[in-house]
């Protein structure tokens, strides 16, 4: 069972921090999001944070968040699918998700958009980069961000407004500082090439670790777990 008003403890205190890095850097504290990120928690405990006043709650398995998705239909949250997207789980995640982190080929937004549509539903397109260059991460290399976005000009019911990105593992926060900064120069970069500023309002980076720092780069939406729901413990392997 939750404790939930240690989760309340918990999340005021993520939503302090942020509070503090946004204004350290000079921004307007409303324009940073927290994204509760949820996977391998139960239902219950979404519930739980939902009371406590969070709105958005990211999953990163499709198959998963359905199930919680359908679980908490009576409450008026938004759901982010944060994790890898294969192409065939694309035209389910289209009809689930209100937004999805995790596009990085221009392959995934036709079945997306086709599904939304019928769904009679707008998703939110993040563009996800891979700024280190590792094999062993998912993410658009920076020169395919482009094509993606012109790709999508043909979307009806999805569209991109942003960015995401997952640094390479670091041991302090500190090291994740020059991907977040060079994520926030490729937004520039983009808006200078001509892409319109609704489609890159939005940077997605920071997680438990390093959220502050996110914030004093410019991160507007920061993907949050185990500083609020606690250590995850996944299931042991088959
Ligand atoms: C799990 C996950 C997070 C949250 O990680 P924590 O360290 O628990 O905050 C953020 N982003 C992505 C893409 C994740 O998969």
């Amino acid at each position: 069972m939750i404790d939930t008003s240690a989760l309340r403890l918990r999340l005021d205190g993520v939503r302090d921090r942020i509070a503090g890095a946004a204004r350290r850097a000079g921004r307007d504290p409303a324009s940073v999001r927290l994204l509760a990120v949820s996977k391998t928690f139960p239902a219950e405990d979404i519930r739980a944070a939902a009371a406590a006043g969070q709105v958005d709650f990211g999953e990163n398995k499709v198959q998963e968040a359905q199930q919680k998705i359908a679980a908490l239909a009576d409450l008026p949250l938004r759901w982010h699918l944060i994790g890898h997207l294969q192409s065939n789980k694309a035209r389910k995640a289209g009809g689930l998700f209100h937004c999805i982190h995790s596009v990085a080929s221009a392959a995934l937004l036709e079945p997306i958009d086709k599904a939304a549509q019928q769904a009679g539903r707008a998703v939110e397109l993040l563009v996800q980069v891979d700024l280190a260059g590792e094999a062993t991460k998912f993410g658009t290399t920076p020169d395919g961000v482009l094509p993606i976005f012109e790709a999508a000009a043909r979307c009806s019911s999805a569209r991109i407004v942003g960015l995401m990105l997952i640094p390479p593992a670091v041991d302090e926060p500190e090291q994740a500082r020059p991907y977040f900064a060079a994520l926030r120069q490729l937004r520039n970069q983009l808006q200078q090439q001509g892409i319109p500023a609704p489609a890159l309002a939005e940077l997605s980076m920071g997680m438990s670790h390093d959220f502050e720092v996110a914030v004093e780069e410019g991160a507007t939406l920061v993907r949050v777990g185990s500083a609020i729901f606690g250590e995850r413990t996944y299931p042991p392997p088959a």
